[in-house]
């Protein structure tokens, strides 16, 4: 069995951590360097019941894509639901590694594991990585769809596609347009839209989109709109790292059992919505 520290290096190797954005934290939160490694679980969110769940499964590392602390702190006593993670982790000799923005813009990245979820051809980042020649790495992707279709039968598509969160997935502009090129980005890809308005592209597929940039994307340039449960536009990556991981071990003869957590960690958990009426008055705000 490998040490922790070979599968650290081998991880880093995936996804420097010199590649995050400079208020990411990413890398190895606890754990023994020297400690053996047998079993890997990957989940997005380091919550309590994703670290609940690789306890039974007798892990000893955990890889999640979102850091436990983004910001410096001062106790990790168990009084507090983080404190209560790590001091779980450490009890049960299950070591935490993130990675973030490193692997947001790696190759392949977060976001080519969303577009292979989604069985898009991918055409390049979204924002391209200027230190990569090959020109593959960076935030985001644009994407073509293999088959064009209806916005309304795109976000269907994606909705069966995509792990099922409460959310479900909404879009914005006409459900009749045809959409041909999308980009996507895996989690909140508010900040792109000038990216996504100059790429040209017919759709943008992220998450976390609020009323005013997604009103005046859909105003001014006529962009159709999908927003995804956040959890469900990153989970995909989680099988491609667990994939990655897997050829590696198997390179190295180190015969690790790695695997992805099926548990949904976004934290919407039920949905409403009136019928649709034909009365478009009713239920309408004074
Ligand atoms: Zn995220």
């Amino acid at each position: 069995m490998p040490r922790l520290n070979e599968v650290l290096a081998a991880l880093d190797a995936l996804w420097p951590p010199d590649r995050a954005e400079s208020w990411d934290a990413v890398g190895t939160v606890c754990g023994d360097p020297q400690a053996e490694v047998g079993r890997v679980l990957f989940a997005v969110d380091p919550v309590q019941e994703i670290v609940d769940e690789a306890v039974a499964l007798g892990a000893d590392l955990l890889v999640t894509h979102h850091p436990l602390y983004l910001r410096g702190t001062t106790t990790v006593a168990a009084s507090h639901f983080k404190g209560r993670v790590i001091h779980d982790l450490i009890k049960n000799d299950v070591a935490l590694h993130v990675a973030h923005t490193n692997a947001d813009t790696a190759d392949p990245g977060v976001s080519d594991a969303l577009a292979g979820a989604l069985d898009l051809h991918v055409v390049r980042p979204l924002v391209p990585d200027p230190s990569d020649d090959k020109g593959r790495r960076g935030l985001g992707r644009i994407c073509e769809l293999r088959h064009p279709m209806p916005l309304r039968e795109f976000a269907a598509y994606a909705a069966e596609r995509l792990p099922a969160a409460a959310q479900g997935i909404r879009a914005a502009g006409d459900p009749d347009q045809v959409i041909t090129t999308v980009a996507v980005s895996g989690g909140s890809g508010d900040s792109l839209f000038p990216y996504v308005r100059e790429a040209g592209v017919d759709a943008f597929l992220t998450a976390d989109l609020r009323h005013h940039p997604a009103s005046e994307a859909v105003q001014h340039t006529g962009l159709a709109l999908l927003d995804a449960a956040h959890w469900a536009t990153e989970w995909p990556w989680c099988e491609q790292a667990a994939a990655q991981l897997d050829e590696i071990s198997d390179r190295h003869g180190w015969g690790l059992r790695v695997h992805v957590s099926k548990t949904v960690t976004d934290p919407w958990t039920t949905h409403a919505a009136a019928e649709a009426a034909d009365d478009t008055t009713a239920g309408a705000p004074n």
